[in-house]
């Protein structure tokens, strides 16, 4: 089964129709970029599949089972758009937050934090307040705690938002590696040079509506 089938999705906010009927495939494995300018419905489609948002109407399968099952819900991983987490916090903290809401057992949790600090590149900063922490660290604690329940998908959400170009780089590389280790990354974006460089899929989402996906390479040939 794929990672995501998105058979139909639509969203209305009141009378506004954020989701306009959305069909959408992400083989598993894979990263998907879902490209569109602001206010084009991204976030909505991504917090649909997380339950985060209710839809209007919606078919269609995640990891198998159909969308909105509490199963899948625990084989994901979700770093929303503009996440704050309190600055009073120290990223190691912030991680092991993350592991309690998703039902990780404190001992585990904690055996977990260190590859998991490691691999965004946090080692030196773990014990260190949030408040202290340039956008682009605040990130990375983002990715790890998206990371910490070993999710099959994990969804990331303007992930390079106010980050700079060595941070955005930094993030692509681990989104890469995110893929090495077998996970799908749903990669929601504004930025074309953004899903191009690191997209196996791409849909291009315009007023709630998918214009056009495919290979990321089919996309970019067409200029
Ligand atoms: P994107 O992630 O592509 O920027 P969003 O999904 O955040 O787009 O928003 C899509 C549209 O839906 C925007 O016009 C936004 O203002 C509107 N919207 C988002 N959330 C709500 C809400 N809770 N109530 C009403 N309108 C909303
Ligand atoms: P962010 O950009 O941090 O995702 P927003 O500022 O777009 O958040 O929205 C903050 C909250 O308001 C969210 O819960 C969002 O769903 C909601 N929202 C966004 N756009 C609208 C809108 N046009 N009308 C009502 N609520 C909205």
């Amino acid at each position: 089964s794929p990672a995501v089938e998105i058979e139909y999705l639509r969203k209305r906010y009141g009378s506004f129709e954020a989701l306009a009927g959305v069909s959408l495939h992400v083989p598993r494995g894979s990263v998907f970029g879902l490209l569109g300018p602001n206010g084009a419905g991204k976030s909505t489609l991504v917090k649909s599949l997380l339950t985060i948002v209710r839809p209007t109407e919606c078919r269609g399968s995640m990891l198998g089972e159909a969308i909105g099952h509490r199963k899948t819900l625990g084989k994901t991983g979700y770093l929303p758009e503009h996440a704050r987490f309190p600055e009073y916090l120290t990223g190691r903290e912030v991680i092991a937050y993350s592991a309690g809401l998703a039902g990780i057992p404190a001992v585990e949790g904690k055996r977990r934090i260190p590859a998991l600090l490691e691999l965004v590149g946090m080692g030196g900063w773990a014990d260190k307040k949030l408040g202290t922490y340039s956008k682009g660290m605040r990130q990375r604690i983002g990715l790890a705690q998206a990371l910490v329940n070993e999710p099959e998908i994990v969804f990331l959400d303007e992930p390079t938002d106010g980050v700079d170009p060595e941070g955005r780089i930094e993030i692509r590389k681990m989104i890469e590696g995110m893929r090495e280790e077998g996970r799908t990354v749903f990669l929601n974006s504004h930025l074309l040079q953004e899903v191009e460089q690191v997209a196996d899929q791409v849909a291009i989402l315009v007023r709630g509506r998918v214009i056009e996906s495919g290979p990321v390479e089919q996309l970019t040939k067409r200029g």
